[in-house]
């Protein structure tokens, strides 16, 4: 088992032939179809009502145990194999340094983005539990299995960092806290510390406030889309989703005033139709308000509503992955940089010398994310090949080679001119 997907099973996974970026006109989402009465919230789990025993790996050949949050968590498959769950290699990787636990339900997420592979409108194809969610299954565990590891390991645990990944759910809120507060209990936030990756749709800054007074370290806000047009079309009406900017908004900036600087961020996915402008301008107000970008690379889910949309071509994603770390850790501004009329990259705003300084080391390339313990600019958020196959890796989750180096150079081109 290993834990990316063959690539010959995968969607469109490439970028569209002859394009530097993908533009806003092609990025368009298909429209969710209609699940029967009969196939909502669950109803063929809760029917069949299995008791689930231990570990549940997904399988669609056996029916579908009723696993709940608290009690359960979902974990990346990197995560199962680095606690010794699963069996399995990651290429080129040890281990994951985060720890993702993504909160389950029977009903699933109630939100239905439109590149996400847990979305709503997959109810009648798939139970929940079995969805796979970037790129990868995520086998479901009993919470305290999870902790009784991870406490058993102590110092010497693998993991730089944990974070509970809620979902839209009315449950959501109160069951993080019992997550937090379990975690908490066994395990120091001092040696391992908690990110929360927040639903901003059910939450309050009261909910806000209390996980901070839980011991959360730091709270994201998973914009995803870096327009509020591209956001209400992936995540809000265009998809019957209840997601809303502002109300995302809102919850960012309770937590920059709950958790302090540096301890908020957001997501932000690379290619669903911005300009890389609008990516770095986006960058830049989260870095003026104190906080950090974590960013991703679109690269589309199989069963998704964007499954059929191509991959961010690697110029536009190398462009703004090297814009970002500028802006996020060596103090360059967006207006130092340069931009042509179709908001490509053209200019990064320093002298060549320190350009290639900056891409010699490699860091700006890794994958993004909550910090773990080797410095400030290497995310614990590791889990690997989530953006790209293996063969062209957009995110690095270990430190690249001078080949890989090489490589990266060669796909940070300028912007192509028009064919
Ligand atoms: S809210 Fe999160 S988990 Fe739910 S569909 Fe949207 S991106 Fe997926």
């Amino acid at each position: 088992m290993s834990c990316h997907r063959p690539e010959s099973v995968a969607g469109a996974t490439h970028a569209a032939p002859g394009l530097d970026h993908n533009p806003a006109a092609l990025m368009q989402p298909r429209a969710p179809a209609a699940t029967p009465q009969e196939l909502k919230n669950g109803a063929r789990v809760k029917s069949n009502n299995v008791a689930p025993q231990g570990v549940y790996l997904p399988n669609y050949n056996v029916l579908t145990p009723h696993m709940r949050s608290p009690d359960y968590v979902q974990m990346s498959t990197a995560a199962a194999i680095t606690l010794g769950l699963m069996k399995g290699r990651m290429y080129r990787c040890e281990c994951t340094r985060c720890l993702n636990l993504l909160l389950t339900y029977p009903e699933g997420c109630r939100a239905n983005c439109a590149y996400c592979g847990l979305a709503r409108h997959r109810e009648a194809e798939r139970d929940y539990a079995d969805r796979n969610f970037i790129r990868v299954d995520w086998p479901a565990v009993p919470l305290d299995t999870t902790i009784d590891i991870v406490a058993r390991d102590g110092a010497a645990s693998p993991f730089h960092r944990m974070c509970i990944s809620m979902i839209t759910h009315p449950r959501s809120d109160a069951d993080t806290v019992t997550v937090l507060k379990k975690w908490t209990d066994r395990i120091d936030p001092a040696t391992i510390p908690v990110s929360i990756l927040s639903n901003p749709t059910t939450m309050t800054r009261e909910d806000v406030k209390r996980l901070h007074g839980l011991g959360a370290d730091i709270f994201t806000v998973a914009l995803d889309a870096a327009t509020p047009e591209i956001f209400d079309r992936t995540r809000g009406k265009g998809v019957q989703s209840p997601h809303s900017w502002a109300k995302y908004w809102e919850i960012l900036m309770d937590a920059r005033e709950v958790f302090g600087r540096e301890k908020f961020g957001a997501h932000i996915i690379v290619g669903m139709g911005e300009t890389e402008h609008d990516v770095l301008a986006l960058v830049q107000r989260l870095v003026d308000l104190g906080g950090h970008s974590h960013m991703f690379c679109f690269f589309p889910e199989r069963g998704s509503l964007m499954d059929h949309l191509p991959a961010t071509p690697r110029d536009q994603w190398r462009r703004v992955q090297l814009g970002r770390y500028l802006i996020d850790y060596r103090g360059v501004r967006v207006e130092q940089m340069s931009f042509d009329g179709e908001g490509r990259v053209t200019g990064f705003g320093i002298p060549q010398g320190e350009l290639d300084d900056v891409i010699d080391t490699g860091i700006a390339f890794r994958t993004s994310g909550c910090p773990g313990k080797f410095r400030e600019d290497v995310s614990a958020c590791d889990r690997p090949y989530g953006d790209s196959p293996p063969s062209n890796i957009a995110s690095f989750p270990f430190q690249p080679n001078r080949r890989d180096v090489a490589k990266i150079r060669r796909q940070l081109a300028p912007p192509r001119a028009k064919g």
